[in-house]
């Protein structure tokens, strides 16, 4: 296994973007919040292996923070793009692969009557809380404390730059805590537009956790009994735990769903889904953007729906994310090293018990990404359709190392 040395032309490029770019980089794609040794800039990527500007080569287990979900560069989404961006991209309208799209979505998603394009999450959560507030004459939106659903002023977590006025409508509840709902219901005066939650309680340096049904049945009665709308953060969890909106299985439907990251296999896409009863406030609010109508993205949504569903894609994950999770485990034990792996196995998390500075897991990944696995000390893992059992076994190989190294420094 070799290690992964070399870093000149990221350094170079670093030195080069702290003069032309605020702080460096900005943003959830930062690397100077990560432990020594990440990339900051990257070159190309191929199924799950992605290389670096120097030209090292990783396993990726972050899938571009979960755009990548067949791979990257997958053949038929490529064929799909590059077909349409040859025949235009930005024009004065869009193409016809809206209304095909818009119409896969109504199939697939069992809550969808309609829908509504933009480019990136925060525009679909932003115009779901527009929607339910045209709908009910509400201002008053609930969201889990410590929930992420963008970076628009009225939810980026560093409220640098913002104004109270922006949150004043913004009323926190507990996740998987109906009683802290009720007692969010009681302090917003009836005056409440929606309710939005993400299907399981991922937010980042946390332990994650999976809904309760009970749970979520609770919202959706609240909900149904105080005229407000269910609003489903399907942005990081999209089409990765189901071929459709990530709450159908527990028999939960939202009246809105807010989808981004994987629809396209990474080309910039966003996405609002409603029921039949919002149509008529969806189509009163005004939202565009300039490139919200481009068709290329629109092509590659198409493509990567149909390939999700041919190729099984998501019972391929949870066999990868399944192995990744019990080697993991085994490791560990091996060790007699105590860890948590929360959260769905195709959007894994670890943890190290005793750690809440981070040093076990910042070591851990340290370590791998030095061998080539790239994944990250604080945020969810995303596994892709792509990750064969030969690459997790890969994956595996150099976590030994990491294990070694947690072993060693902290016995
Ligand atoms: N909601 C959730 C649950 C997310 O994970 C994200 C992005 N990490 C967003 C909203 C915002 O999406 P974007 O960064 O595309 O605006």
């Amino acid at each position: 296994m070799s290690i992964n040395k070399n870093n000149k032309k990221d350094s170079i490029l670093k030195n080069r973007a702290i003069k032309v770019i605020p702080g460096g980089m900005y943003g959830h794609q930062n690397s100077s919040n990560l432990p020594d040794g990440y990339p900051q800039f990257m070159e190309s990527g191929k199924g799950c292996k992605i290389w670096d500007v120097d030209g090292n080569e990783y396993i990726d287990l972050m899938c571009s923070y979960g755009p990548i979900i067949l791979g990257h560069c997958h053949h038929k989404v490529e064929e799909a793009a590059v077909r349409q961006q040859n025949l235009g991209d930005c024009q004065n309208g869009p193409s016809k692969h809206m209304v095909e799209l818009a119409e896969k979505l109504e199939n697939i998603v069992k809550h969808c009557n309609w829908v509504i394009f933009a480019k990136n999450g925060t525009d679909s959560t932003t115009i779901c809380l527009m929607i339910a507030r045209a709908a009910s004459k509400n201002d008053k939106v609930l969201v889990a404390k410590g929930a992420y659903h963008g970076s628009n002023t009225w939810c980026t977590p560093i409220k640098t730059g913002t104004t109270l006025e922006e949150r004043k409508n913004i009323v926190e509840f507990i996740f998987n805590d109906l009683d802290s709902v009720d007692e969010a219901i009681h302090k917003s005066n009836n005056q409440i537009a929606a309710i939005l939650v993400s299907p399981f309680r991922h937010d980042s340096g946390f332990d994650q956790e999976l809904v309760d049904p009970i749970f979520a049945k609770g919202l959706r009665e609240r909900c149904d009994a105080i005229g407000a709308a269910l609003i489903l953060d399907d942005v990081r969890c999209g089409f990765r735990l189901n071929y459709g909106s990530s709450w159908e299985p527990l028999g939960v439907l939202p009246d809105l769903s807010a989808w981004s990251k994987a629809i396209a296999n990474g080309y910039p896409i966003a996405v609002v889904t409603g029921k039949e009863y919002l149509r008529k406030h969806a189509s009163e609010i005004y939202v565009t953007g300039s490139f919200w109508f481009s068709a290329v993205a629109m092509a590659a949504a198409c493509a990567t729906l149909e390939a999700l569903y041919q190729e099984n894609s998501i019972s391929k994950m949870e066999k990868a994310g399944r192995l990744l999770r019990d080697g993991l485990s085994q490791q560990a034990e091996n060790y007699g090293i105590k860890i948590k792996q929360t959260g769905p196995v195709q959007m894994p998390y670890l943890s190290f018990e005793n750690d809440s500075d981070y040093h076990k897991i910042n070591l851990f990944c340290t370590e791998a990404i030095k061998r080539g696995a790239f994944l990250h000390p604080k945020h969810n893992w995303f596994v892709s359709s792509s990750h064969t059992e030969s690459d997790i076994n890969d994956v595996l190989r150099i976590t030994e190392y990491s294990f070694q190294r947690i072993y060693e420094n902290f016995r």
